[in-house]
């Protein structure tokens, strides 16, 4: 087994990764308890597939055979032009701003593994990036990339917390990163500053509260108690995280061509209003806002003006 750390963090660099770091894989059995106690609060909302696969999520083993090490990578897209919008506009969530990053990421994992496997053919490896049976924020903790913030993104000492989070298991070993601590202290701007209270508690997010939900994954109607609540976030919302200490400080520009050229940073609500199916497909073929779909664009559209 030929593959050092030094090897993988040289190679993640080069593809764009800020951050790198190693951990053990083993089984997860008290971040799998808080997980199911989380879902048995319908904390998920309607995202059923937060509570599929929890075998496979709380031990890595039974994804890889004989898997040995996570890598956790962490992939900067800040951009820090500011989230102003004209009238008659709702506004973007960052990450949004530019293409899908799961097709950024996964081409650049596909490569990671592949200068990797040319290095030692022995090198086995499967990769994620937030839709996997794996728990990437837990993994990344643990790798060392950061720790996790009371808005229950993880934070990194370096570059704050505008980063994606790949996860690889491996059936490498590694020399195992050191686990931050907690930095968030006695802060709590970022539940103070969410305008529905959907941080219910320090660490703990109500999904069913939550403007990034409500505006993506949710397909109902958008409840009324959240009426003049959505500050004209039309996709996403990053309210927390632009508030947080550690974001003002330490949030570094990206380096990544597309994030640094947005072109949806705001939506004009009588396009969207206007917007046939065809349009919306040829607008957003490669863009996270697809998700949305245009009958969920509509409704907030409608919602927020
Ligand atoms: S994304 Fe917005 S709505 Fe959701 S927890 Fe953060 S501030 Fe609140
Ligand atoms: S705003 Fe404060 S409490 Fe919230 S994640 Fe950042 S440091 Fe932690």
């Amino acid at each position: 087994m030929n593959i050092s750390n030094s090897t993988v963090k040289e190679i993640a660099a080069r593809l764009g990764f800020s951050l790198v770091g190693f951990s053990k894989c083993g089984q997860l059995e008290h971040e799998i308890d808080n997980l199911k106690t989380w879902l048995s609060k319908n904390y998920h909302a309607n995202m059923n597939y937060m509570a599929d696969n929890l075998e496979k999520k709380s031990d890595p083993g039974l994804i890889l055979e004989n898997a040995e090490s996570i890598i956790s990578l962490g992939y900067n897209y800040y951009n820090d032009e500011s989230h102003d919008v004209l009238e008659g506009h709702g506004k973007v969530s960052r990450y949004a701003w530019s293409k899908d990053y799961h097709i950024i990421l996964w081409e650049k994992l596909s490569e990671l593994i592949d200068e990797l496997q040319s290095v030692d053919s022995e090198f086995n490896a499967k990769a994620y990036v937030d839709t996997g049976p794996v728990m990437d924020k837990v993994w990344a903790v643990k790798s060392g990339l950061g720790w996790m913030g009371k808005h229950t993104n993880v934070i990194s000492r370096e570059i704050g917390s505008w980063f994606f989070i790949s996860t690889v298991i491996t059936n490498f070993i590694f020399d195992y990163s050191k686990i931050d601590t907690d930095h968030c202290g006695s802060c709590t701007a970022c539940i103070e500053a969410c305008p529905t209270d959907a941080i219910i508690d320090e660490y703990v997010l109500d999904s069913t509260k939550c403007i990034s939900y409500l505006t993506i994954e949710n397909k109902g109607e958008i409840p009324a108690e959240f009426n003049k609540h959505f500050d004209d976030w039309i996709f996403g919302c990053d309210i927390c995280q632009n508030v947080c200490p550690w974001n003002k400080k330490f949030s570094v520009l990206t380096s990544d061509h597309d994030f640094l050229h947005p072109v949806n940073k705001q939506l004009n609500f009588s396009e969207i209003d206007e917007m046939t199916n065809s349009q919306f497909k040829k607008k957003f073929s490669i863009s996270p806002i697809s998700r949305a779909r245009l009958k969920g664009l509509k409704r907030n559209a409608e919602f927020i003006k």
